[in-house]
């Protein structure tokens, strides 16, 4: 048996089985590539879950990491830290935002907004008891009040009860919104791009008169931008592309590029009527190291153009999904914004994720029909190339012409 196969066997007797994993063992990774410990080179075009927007080990950003792990790792939110003070004030002005509160995960950053929407209907009303409008098909994470506005009956069945007072409506349908809102209504909570749902862009239209409607009845919109967020679509949020402004937006995933960080934000508005001291805190959320990362992710993207990067290269990896579509009867659909793209398939498609990494490219699905692309910001056209060459050879392996 290889060494792999046994860590692999090893693992499986040690971690808690929560996962289906792929038989990969990944060791290091080179800008676009990844490697496995037997040394087999593979196409990154999933950035473990849209995360690592830079590529592997960019000389920068390690480096500043290194300088920080050399100065300081942790202090606690008692105190105030240097990276965290700059941190905040890039991502505001990235952001356009005015306050920040950092988190370690996307799913603790949904957990802060969904706080914050109950706080700031306590002081508007005077008492408890309100309701959140979440999207079907949308995902926030597997904590509790994450979970809980997590619009897949799958995720939450066995966890029942949730928290209260969440109801469901139909994304790009303003009345099933509509149809929900009562006078205990305190937030509406929507991806601005489905993620996990199955890459789905939110209709400017509907995004617009949900605005419309929270503004007139003092609703606190929330954008989940954990996932489409950080250049993904485009701009740096997507919401940037609407015209509007939520009142509070998640972040996570790529903010860190790697290192695990997340973060609510909100308008002074809401700041001014909602979470006071005493009512939220994290240990970790906003330690020096975390939000290094977050100062030098913030930096590079300027300083790298890395949006008009993704707006460069987007229509390329287009056309490039357009041409399989095309090609391939077995492909119906291809939807997304920026370097957030879905392939829509009529058959499954583990079999085409299983035969693209045997020939070296990491792609992965958003449910059964729909592969998923969210590769690293830096591709080039020369990735997009290859990326398409290998998995339409293993598209005809699995389902021929
Ligand atoms: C991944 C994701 C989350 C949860 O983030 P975690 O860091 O895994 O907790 C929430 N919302 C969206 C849209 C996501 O894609």
């Amino acid at each position: 048996m290889s060494t792999s196969a046994q860590q692999i066997l090893q693992a499986e007797e040690d971690l808690l089985h929560t996962y289906n994993r792929y038989q990969i063992i990944f060791d290091h990774g080179d800008g676009l590539y990844l490697y496995d410990t037997e040394g087999k080179k593979y196409l990154d075009f999933f950035a473990g879950i849209a995360v690592f927007a830079l590529g592997h080990h960019y000389k920068d950003y390690d480096d500043a990491l290194k300088a920080q792990i050399d100065k300081l790792i942790h202090t606690s939110n008692y105190y105030y830290n240097e990276p965290a003070i700059e941190a905040a004030h890039k991502l505001k002005k990235a952001s356009g935002m005015d306050r920040v509160f950092f988190t370690n995960s996307g799913a603790e950053a949904i957990e802060g907004a969904l706080k914050t929407a109950r706080k700031y209907a306590f002081i508007r009303d005077g008492h408890t008891d309100h309701e959140i409008i979440a999207m079907n098909h949308s995902f926030h994470g597997r904590t509790f009040g994450a979970l809980s506005v997590t619009g897949n009956a799958h995720y939450r069945e066995a966890f029942e009860p949730m928290i209260g007072g969440v109801k469901f409506a139909d994304m790009n349908d303003i009345e099933s919104v509509k149809a929900q809102i009562t006078e205990k209504t305190c937030a509406v909570l929507l991806e601005t791009v489905q993620g996990e749902g199955g890459i789905h862009p939110a209709d400017p239209a509907f995004l617009k008169e949900i605005r419309k409607v929270c503004d007139e009845k003092d609703i606190l919109l929330i954008l989940d931008e954990i996932q489409c967020g950080v250049g993904r679509c485009g701009a740096m949020y997507a919401w940037q592309k609407y015209g509007i402004v939520p009142d509070v937006m998640t972040t996570a995933k790529a903010l860190g590029c790697g290192v695990p960080v997340g973060a609510f934000l909100m308008t002074e508005k809401v700041a001014k009527q909602s979470l006071v001291p005493g009512d939220h805190g994290t240990t970790y959320g906003g330690n020096p190291l975390a939000c290094a990362a977050v100062s030098k992710v913030l930096d590079l993207f300027e300083q790298n153009g890395m949006i008009e990067h993704v707006n460069l290269v987007t229509p390329i990896l287009e056309k490039a999904l357009d041409g399989l579509a095309e090609k391939y009867d077995c492909i119906i659909d291809r939807r997304g914004m920026g370097l957030m793209q879905g392939l829509e398939f009529n058959v499954p498609v583990a079999p085409i994720i299983k035969g693209c990494l045997e020939r070296g490219l990491v792609l992965i699905n958003a449910g059964e029909k729909i592969l998923r692309f969210v590769p690293p910001l830096v591709i080039e056209e020369s990735h997009i190339r290859e990326m398409t060459e290998i998995l339409e050879e293993s598209i005809r392996s699995v389902y021929g012409k």
